[in-house]
């Protein structure tokens, strides 16, 4: 737990949140600013910074749960369709430090925008990067 991280204290029940599930290791709850109705946020009780601290076995635990409770939405809310977010870093939109997975319910004709500008790329360029990323692993 870190004492100036403010989903450590949701986490933990320290600070009340509009709960939905709770379990040993996550507590899913609805998002106070939410881009839609029924936004989630799943968070793990342990801290972990981003995805880059997150280990193999919590990640499978959460993206589990995160199945479930899209299904549960789907259910409850009826939307018509339903992202999954997760922020690392500022310049990706990340504001709190603590990992945390969005499911974000989507209606139609809803103002919600996650898009990008696609770019033009070449065989060589998507080749070498390949390769990086490979090399890294
Ligand atoms: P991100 O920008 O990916 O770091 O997402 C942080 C999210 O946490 C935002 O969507 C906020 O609205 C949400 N948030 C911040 N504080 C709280 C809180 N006390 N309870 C619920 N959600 C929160
Ligand atoms: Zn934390």
């Amino acid at each position: 737990m870190k004492d100036d991280c403010i989903f450590c204290k949701i986490a933990k029940g320290k600070i009340p949140s509009a709960t939905i599930y709770e379990d040993s290791h996550f507590r899913v709850l609805l998002d106070v600013n939410p881009a839609s109705k029924g936004h989630c946020l799943i968070i793990p009780k342990e801290h972990f910074d981003n995805i880059y601290d997150l280990d193999g076995e919590t990640a499978g635990k959460l993206f589990s749960l995160a199945t479930c409770i899209a299904r549960a939405m789907k259910d409850a809310l009826h939307c018509d369709g339903l992202n999954v977010v997760q922020n690392n870093g500022e310049i990706a939109g990340q504001t709190v430090m603590h990992f945390h997975l969005h499911l974000i319910p989507r209606y139609e004709g809803d103002q919600v925008q996650l898009t990008w500008t696609p770019h033009e790329s070449d065989q060589s360029e998507l080749e070498a990067i390949c390769q990086a990323i490979r090399k890294a692993i």
